[in-house]
């Protein structure tokens, strides 16, 4: 299970910490929407699983923590509070 990290207060300021010279003003309205249709049964475009609202909207497209990270084991990633599924 991915570790739950709410989205204004502290998933934005470590990706910024992460991330000092990307541009982060649009980030909490994407992530708002991307959790959002997490919550409404989005699924990722490459293999059908619930998407990642993190990963989704840091890349720009419907995709799963695998597809997105290249990796299986999501149980030391971020997602956002209430979608952690
Ligand atoms: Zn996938």
């Amino acid at each position: 299970m991915f570790l739950p990290i709410s989205i204004i207060d502290d998933f934005l300021k470590s990706y910024k910490e992460n991330n000092p010279k990307e541009d982060t003003k649009n980030l909490p309205k994407i992530l708002s929407e991307t959790a959002k249709s997490k919550k409404d049964g989005a699924v990722c475009n490459q293999c059908g699983q619930p998407i990642w609202a993190i990963g989704t909207a840091i890349v720009g497209w419907d995709g799963c923590f695998t597809c997105i990270s290249g990796e299986a084991d999501n149980s030391e990633d971020y997602e956002i509070e209430g979608v952690c599924f």
